[in-house]
């Protein structure tokens, strides 16, 4: 039976493992014949690659220059890219107090230049060819409340603006551009390097965020991918997709934060709120799974000009 993605060529950009291994399975099991992009693990993006019938390329994304030459290689060897999926990505946790120029600044090169380099470097094949672009930004950069991933927020705030931009932009030429935003997925990039137990606590903790009492898994944002990247998704474009079993610990969305305040109700008046956080905070102005019911069953009053 044809699949969706018959015919069409998809580059998956950080794909030897994680995230990226789940999109590029998911994408040629719908008939794309795709390229394997990887940094570092050669072996395990040559054997993806051979399994799905495609090619293994070498490419830091953050260089322009090896940009370039992975397209053209993709291109001489499969033909003008329809599907680009923009997913290779780094975490380095910090906030304000632990801030590090060079690490903020790799981090914007691999997450936000990376896919803008091989967007404009695709940009001839996916123009010829009328493609989809699916950049995966994360749901950290629409307010998801956990310490230390501030900067990382920032680099996929600026790629989910990248996407809306590039969608109005790209439009005319038949292009459609969207966004998945992942919650918590295991990868090397949550779990790497932790002990079972410690692996454990991160799940339990994500758990008891998720409205479905999940974390997730990569093949549930490479579903997501694959139906952005289809025809299934002709009509839609500028979007971003959540994928992260409904995390209640937005920062803006007080109702989820509104039986932790001490005495169960706001500070009476706007200087409170500026008060310096306690030590223990964020954990003791969180919710936990069991007390969620209750707090949607009184939402937190809304205080005018806070
Ligand atoms: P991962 O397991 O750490 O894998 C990262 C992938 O990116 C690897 O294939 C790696 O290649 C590649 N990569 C890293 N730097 C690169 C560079 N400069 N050039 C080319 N490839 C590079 O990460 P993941 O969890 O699958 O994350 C994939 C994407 O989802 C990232 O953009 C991440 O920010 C985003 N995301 C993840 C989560 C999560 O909870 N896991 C949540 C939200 C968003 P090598 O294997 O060759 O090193």
């Amino acid at each position: 039976m044809p699949g969706p993605l018959d015919g069409r060529v998809a580059l998956v950009t950080g794909a030897s493992r994680g995230i990226g291994r789940a999109i590029a399975l998911a994408l040629a099991s719908a008939g794309a014949r795709v390229a394997v992009n990887y940094v570092r693990e050669e072996a395990r993006a040559k054997e993806l690659a051979s399994r799905v019938g495609g090619i293994a390329v070498r490419c830091d994304v953050s260089r322009r220059e090896e940009v370039r030459s992975m397209v053209e290689r993709v291109e001489s060897e499969l033909g003008p890219i329809g599907v680009l999926v923009n997913n290779a990505g780094v975490m380095e946790l910090m906030d304000l107090s632990s801030f590090d120029e060079a690490a903020f600044r790799r981090m914007m090169d691999v997450n936000l230049m990376g896919p803008l380099y091989v967007t404009l470097e695709a940009l001839p094949g996916l123009k010829a060819t009328r493609g989809a672009i699916v950049n995966v930004a994360s749901n950290a950069a629409i307010g998801t409340a956990i310490p230390g991933s501030t900067f990382y927020a920032v680099t996929k705030a600026a790629l989910i603006a990248l996407t809306r931009r590039l969608a109005f932009e790209l439009a005319p030429y038949g292009i459609r551009v969207n966004a998945v935003a992942p919650g918590w997925i295991e990868t090397d990039m949550t779990l790497g390097g932790r002990s079972p137990e410690a692996a454990e606590s991160a799940r339990s903790f994500f758990r008891s965020r998720s409205m479905l009492g999940m974390t997730g898994r990569p093949e549930d944002v490479a579903s997501a991918v694959l139906f952005l990247a289809s025809p299934e998704s002709a009509y839609v474009t500028g979007q971003v997709l959540v994928v992260d079993g409904g995390r209640i610990d937005y920062l803006t969305h007080g109702i989820r934060f509104a039986p932790a305040w001490p005495g169960g109700s706001p500070p009476p008046h706007r200087s409170a709120c500026t008060a310096p956080p306690s030590a223990s905070w964020p954990s003791s102005r969180l919710l936990s799974w069991p007390a969620l019911p209750r707090a949607l069953r009184t939402p937190r009053p809304v205080t005018p000009g806070a």
